[in-house]
C-alpha cells in the first residue's frame, strides 16, 4: 500500500497506551459536597497551581456545580484562563505585586485581595483611573508572619480603604486571613488556631472601628473548614480538599475524601535476573534472589518524587510490588518476583502508580509518606508530559 492510500483512513479508537493520568471529575463532586457541608458559611473554591494539578478550569466548574460559589486563586495569571473559559462567579485573586495588572483585573470582574498600603493605593490608582469601583478584600495576616498585613499597620490600611471607598475607587467586600496550622487533628486544631482566630476577630474590630463593613469574612481552609467551626466566619476557602487531600489526616476513612487523579503506566519489558544484579543508578538495590523485573515508563520528570526511592510501591497484577532502584527521570523498575498467583506481566499490562486506593492501589498520601513530601507536592508536581483524560 502506498503512503498515499494511508490518507483518510479512519483513525483507531484511542486506547491507552503509555502514562495516563485521569482525572475523576465525579471525586471532585463528592468532596465539594462534602466541604460545603461541612462549612457553616459559602465556600470558595481555591484552584490556584492549576487546580492542585487537576486542572483549573475543570475543578472550577465541578465545584461550582456542586455546592461551591466563588472561586480563589493566587496570582492574577491564574485568574485570567477561569474568565477566559467563561466562568462568571466571584473570583479572588490573593498574592500579587504592587505592580500587578489591576487595570485588567477590574475590567474583568475580578476582586483583589490587599495586604498593605501600596497595594491600595496602586488599586485605588487603577480604578480612579478607569472609572471602575474595585472590589477588595483586605488581608490580615493571622499568624504566618508571610502574606497579609502586619497588625501594626492593620487599623491605619482600614482607615485609609474606608477612605478609598468613601471617594467611591473601592468597595471593601471582604476580610480575609489564614491559619498557621493545617495538619492538626479537630482536638488539637481548636487550641492551636486560637491565637489565629482571636487576631482574625481583632482585625474585624478594628475594621468595622474604622467604618467598614464586609460582607464576607474568611479565615478557613480546608483543614480548619473540616476541624474548626470557630473560624468558619460567612467562608470558608478550600483547595486540597477538593482534590481529596485531608491536610489533618484525621478524617475517618467513611468520612474521608475522594483521590481525584490515577496515575497508570504500561509494563514496557520482563525480564529475568539472577541474584546479585544491581538496579539502576549507582545500584542502590541489589537483588537478593533470582526475580523478575518490570520496567514502566514514568519517572520523577512527570513528577514521581525521586526520593520516594526504596520505599515505593506500585499495583501489578492486583497486588503492590515493590519499586527497586532509584526512580530514574523517564523510568522506574518493579520487583515482580515469580509473579505468585497472578503469574509474571507481560509487556502491555498497566501498572497503577496512584489512584484513589479502592483497588489497594498506593494513593498520593502513600506517595507523599514514602518520599517525606505533602500531598499537595504530589499533586502539583505531577509534569506537564503525562497524558491527560478527564472524566465526568
Ligand atoms: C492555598 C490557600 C487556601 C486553600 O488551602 P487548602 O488547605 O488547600 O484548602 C486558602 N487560602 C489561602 C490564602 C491559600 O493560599
Amino acid at each position: 500500500m502506498s503512503a498515499l492510500a494511508l490518507v483518510g483512513t479512519a483513525a483507531p479508537a484511542r486506547v491507552a497506551v503509555g502514562p495516563l493520568l485521569r482525572v475523576d471529575l465525579a471525586a471532585v463532586a463528592t468532596n465539594t459536597r462534602r466541604l460545603a457541608q461541612a462549612a457553616t458559611g459559602g465556600l470558595m473554591a481555591v484552584v490556584k497551581a492549576d487546580g492542585f494539578g487537576h486542572g483549573a478550569v475543570d475543578v472550577a466548574r465541578t465545584a461550582l456545580a456542586h455546592g461551591a460559589t466563588w472561586l480563589g486563586v493566587t496570582g492574577l495569571a491564574e485568574a485570567w484562563p477561569l474568565r477566559d473559559a467563561g466562568l462568571r462567579a466571584p473570583l479572588l485573586s490573593w498574592l500579587n505585586p504592587v505592580d500587578a495588572d489591576w487595570p485588567t483585573a477590574l475590567r474583568r470582574g475580578i476582586d483583589v485581595a490587599v495586604p498593605s498600603r501600596a497595594h491600595l493605593d496602586a488599586v485605588v490608582l487603577a480604578a480612579r483611573c478607569s472609572g471602575l469601583t474595585a472590589r477588595v478584600h483586605l488581608h490580615l495576616d493571622c499568624g504566618l508572619a508571610r502574606d497579609g498585613a502586619e497588625p501594626a499597620a492593620w487599623p491605619g490600611l482600614c482607615r485609609a480603604a474606608r477612605g478609598a471607598e468613601r471617594a467611591g475607587h473601592v468597595r471593601v467586600v471582604g476580610l480575609m486571613g489564614h491559619l498557621p496550622c493545617a495538619d492538626a487533628d479537630a482536638v488539637e486544631a481548636r487550641l492551636l488556631n486560637a491565637p489565629g482566630r482571636a487576631r482574625f476577630a481583632w482585625g474585624l474590630a478594628r475594621a468595622r472601628e474604622a467604618g467598614l463593613r464586609p460582607a464576607h469574612r474568611h479565615l478557613a481552609a480546608t483543614s480548619a473548614t473540616l476541624t474548626d467551626p470557630l473560624a468558619h466566619h460567612t467562608m470558608s476557602r478550600v483547595g486540597a480538599g477538593l482534590v481529596g487531600i485531608d491536610p489533618s489526616g484525621s478524617l475517618a476513612p467513611q468520612a474521608g475524601l475522594a483521590g481525584a487523579l490515577e496515575l497508570s503506566a504500561p509494563v514496557v519489558e520482563v525480564r529475568a535476573v539472577r541474584a546479585g544484579t544491581g538496579v539502576g543508578y549507582g545500584h542502590a538495590h541489589v537483588t537478593t534472589r533470582a526475580t523478575h523485573l518490570a520496567l514502566v515508563p514514568v519517572g520523577y520528570a512527570d513528577g514521581l518524587p525521586r526520593s520516594a526511592s526504596g520505599q515505593a510501591m506500585v499495583l501489578l497484577g492486583g497486588r503492590r510490588r515493590p519499586v527497586v532502584g532509584r526512580i530514574s527521570m523517564d523510568q522506574l523498575v518493579v520487583d515482580v518476583g515469580d509473579g505468585g498467583d497472578a503469574g509474571l506481566p507481560e509487556p502491555g499490562d498497566r501498572a497503577l502508580l496512584m489512584g484513589a486506593g479502592h483497588r489497594g492501589e498506593p494513593t498520593v498520601a502513600d506517595w507523599a509518606a514514602w518520599s517525606g513530601m505533602l500531598p499537595h507536592e504530589i499533586v502539583t508536581g505531577l509534569g506537564p508530559r503525562l497524558p491527560r483524560e478527564v472524566t465526568r
